[in-house]
């Protein structure tokens, strides 16, 4: 049998499987044993963590939390009105639109990992919602819809398919002549690097009209392993480009240490940040979340200026009208007649001749 399947079938789950991995905190204990939501990872990514703190980045993303019960900020129903479900036009379950040319194509609920701050959390966490996974229907109405150019394909996590059912999405989308591109967002290569297999770089491989973009999602250096760099280098060599799609977490990778190490790292195996994302208002997540400025304030102390180009993703707020960067605004100081005065990372100034219109 395939590492990656076994991986799956021996997701942790439950409390004995993870104490074979960590000492469980007296909290976790608790809310694994009371509280009612699904959660779990491989023990691929649970061999990452810390056995003995608490605060180890991996457990606070992967182990139930009773704080996830306290809703101060987070929006009901946040997926009906983020993805804009219940307004505009008449779309199947699995294609939400925010956007003229580019969809996202949801095809699963399941996860390789229950991240804890999923701002799908409703649908794949808790289950509140469900949605209609009919792969038929979302490629017919791709098909009908000649302005997509820019397929994303997302969940869940879309590699948790099987090989036959991706050889099959990509196969069809292929086909379609005003699909120009197919993005999967996938945390495979990080919570289970042994998804990318010979037979998937096969499916997922070769020159193309239609390339494939990958993002995943990394949010602390201890994600990174020897194996996710194999995997990564293996999605290049079939010419697909990763991307990372970062959320900022409190207590996970808000501080300048952590946050440039997680960009130099994910550079070192490869991974192009792509976004920082604004951890969402989903509810039950207010304890990740920081405020908006920390994000724009961390690419200002950690990154620019501070570290090579190709780190800085970009930080944006993911909204129901699309996603709205944010980013430092220090640069451009003042415009008098004759000159722009700008600053750099330092808090050095300089100018730029002004040309009038
Ligand atoms: C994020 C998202 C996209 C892709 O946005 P990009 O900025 O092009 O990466 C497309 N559609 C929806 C609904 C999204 O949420
Ligand atoms: S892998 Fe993605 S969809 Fe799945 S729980 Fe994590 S953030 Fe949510």
């Amino acid at each position: 049998m395939q590492e990656w399947i076994k991986q799956l079938q021996n997701i942790v789950n439950s409390l004995d499987k993870l104490e074979e991995f960590i000492n469980v905190s007296p909290e976790e204990k608790e809310a694994i044993t009371s509280m009612k939501t699904k959660w779990g990872t491989t023990p691929y990514f649970a061999s990452l963590m810390d056995p003995d703190d608490p605060a180890c980045p991996i457990r606070m993303q992967v182990i139930p939390s009773r704080k996830e019960q306290v809703n101060c900020y987070g929006l009901q129903d946040y997926l009906i009105f983020k993805e804009n479900r219940a307004v505009g036009e008449k779309r199947p379950d699995c294609i939400a639109r925010q956007y003229q040319d580019r969809i996202a194509f949801t095809v699963t609920d399941i996860c390789a990992n229950y991240c804890r701050h999923c701002f799908r959390k409703e649908l794949v966490v808790d289950q509140e919602l469900s949605l209609r996974f009919d792969l038929n229907e979302g490629l017919d109405w791709i098909r009908e819809h000649t302005e997509v150019r820019d397929v994303l394909i997302t969940g869940g996590d879309p590699f948790i398919l099987s090989d036959d059912k991706l050889d099959r999405i990509i196969t069809e989308l292929r086909r379609i002549p005003h699909v120009e591109m197919i993005r999967f967002g996938t945390r495979t290569p990080i919570v289970l690097p042994q998804r990318i297999t010979p037979e998937l770089m096969e499916i997922l491989g070769d020159f193309h009209r239609i390339p494939i973009w990958i993002n995943t999602q990394c949010n602390h250096p201890v994600e990174i392993t020897q194996q996710t760099a194999e995997a990564v280098f293996n999605l290049l060599k079939c010419g697909v480009n990763v991307g990372n799609q970062a959320v900022l977490l409190k207590g996970i990778n808000d501080d300048v240490d952590t946050f440039r190490l997680l960009h130099q790292k994910l550079l070192s195996v490869r991974i192009r940040p792509y976004y920082l994302f604004y951890c969402e208002a989903a509810p039950g997540i207010d304890h990740f979340r920081t405020t908006v400025e920390k994000g724009s304030e961390l690419i200002r102390d950690a990154l620019r200026g501070h570290t090579t180009g190709l780190a800085q993703p970009m930080y944006v707020i993911a909204t129901n009208i699309g996603k709205i960067p944010l980013m430092p605004d220090y640069y451009f100081q003042e415009k008098t007649d004759k000159e722009y005065i700008l600053k750099n990372y330092k808090g050095q100034t300089t100018t730029l001749p002004l040309i009038s219109e």
